[in-house]
């Protein structure tokens, strides 16, 4: 046996005891664990919250309302500076006619997505999904606004956070998803998106929506030019936040796509991929739900339910990843055929459940979820 050997037989043990992996651990596997030993330690973890042969998924789509940025991210082939050719906004009757067509198809969750729109303030947010609310009640859950997205708006009405959390809240908005976070080191935002926001920010912005009672999610993105480290300092930022809100649905780990982009680059394998959740699983042991982008890797996104996922999307669209070569499949019966391949029971998670509920996202390290996942 080697050195190597033994010391992931080390901290399969402790995980086995309910033991938190430091980051340490988190190299040490990373360097050292058999894509075999990743998938196993990921699956013990897994356990502890879900049932071993199943996964949920969500029908949903991504509303681009808009594509004129002033953010310029080097990453993004989405954007246009205002007053560019082919900048737009989507009118409300065009918001509706896609939300429409998503319910006809059997899907209940929009997400908003879209640029820093100089010319759209805060009550243009508030007065469409107020809309929406009213229109559709509950039988549409829609994710307002990512995190960035939330930052710049709160700042240009001059409002603190928690003000701007309160606005979207009277407005019908329940959720403001951890988007546009890709990755949460200072240094990663100043080579990529200096003009979007600070990592510092980013999670007092976040607190300030757990504190307003909204609900909220991790995301990730991996593969631009980011270290292990980089990524490392990612999944602690999200598992220190956690600790002090217990605010955290899920995390979502999605990969970039670089077609178009100004940075350019390649994308990682599905490999890679799968190795990085069963490293956020294993790391991440405060955060419920797993859930892997069959946004951006198709359909190899579904083996990483084998690598500790319990959670995905089929997203009907994406403009932002569409225009930087994603593909989207919209057979659903197609899709859902490859879990059910790998052994899977998949079931329809409707959007709005008891178990969203602020304060039990996630139960307290140490105890035990009841079983109606
Ligand atoms: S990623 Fe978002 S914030 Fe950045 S340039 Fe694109 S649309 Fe703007």
């Amino acid at each position: 046996m080697t050195n190597t050997t033994l010391a992931v037989r080390e901290i399969e043990a402790r995980i086995k005891a309910r033991e938190r992996i430091s980051s340490v651990d988190a190299a040490e596997l990373w360097k050292a664990a058999t894509d075999e030993e990743l998938r196993r330690l990921a699956g013990i973890v897994r356990k502890r919250y879900h049932d071993e042969t199943r996964a949920t998924y969500l029908v949903m789509r991504i509303i681009n309302y808009t594509n004129v940025c002033v953010a310029q991210c080097d990453y993004c082939a989405f954007y246009v500076l205002p007053n560019q050719e082919g900048g737009y906004v989507l009118t409300r009757d065009d918001v509706f006619a896609k939300i429409d067509e998503l319910l006809e198809i059997g899907g209940d969750l929009v997400a908003f997505n879209g640029g820093f729109n100089p010319k759209l303030p805060l009550h243009f947010y508030c007065d469409l999904f107020r809309a929406v609310r009213d229109r559709y009640g509950e039988r549409v859950e829609f994710y307002a606004l990512t995190i960035a997205e939330f930052l710049y708006l709160a700042d240009r009405a001059g409002l603190s956070y928690h003000q701007a959390a309160e606005e979207l809240k009277r407005a019908g908005v329940h959720w403001i998803t951890g988007g546009g976070s890709e990755i949460l080191t200072e240094d990663f935002r100043r080579r990529h998106a200096k003009f979007k926001y600070t990592v510092a920010e980013y999670f007092e912005a976040q607190r300030a929506i757990v504190e307003t009672g909204l609900r909220t999610t991790a995301t990730m993105v991996i593969g631009f030019d980011e270290t292990f480290e980089e990524r490392l300092e990612h999944l602690e930022r999200t598992r220190d936040f956690q600790d002090r809100t217990n605010g955290l649905f899920s995390f979502l780990c999605w990969t970039y796509k670089p077609y178009g982009t100004a940075f350019g680059g390649r994308e990682i394998s599905p490999r890679e991929y799968h190795r990085h959740i069963a490293l956020s699983r294993i790391f991440l042991d405060n955060v419920r739900h797993i859930r892997t982008s069959v946004l951006t890797m198709n359909r190899d996104a579904f083996q990483a339910l084998d690598f500790g996922a319990d959670d995905f999307d089929l997203p009907i669209e994406d403009e932002v990843t569409q225009k930087a070569g994603a593909t989207i499949d919209l057979d659903i019966e197609g899709l859902l055929a490859v879990p059910r391949s790998l052994g899977y029971r998949v079931d329809y998670r409707r959007s709005e459940r008891p178990e969203l509920v602020r304060g039990i996202a996630c139960p307290p390290r140490g105890s035990e979820w009841p079983s109606t996942t």
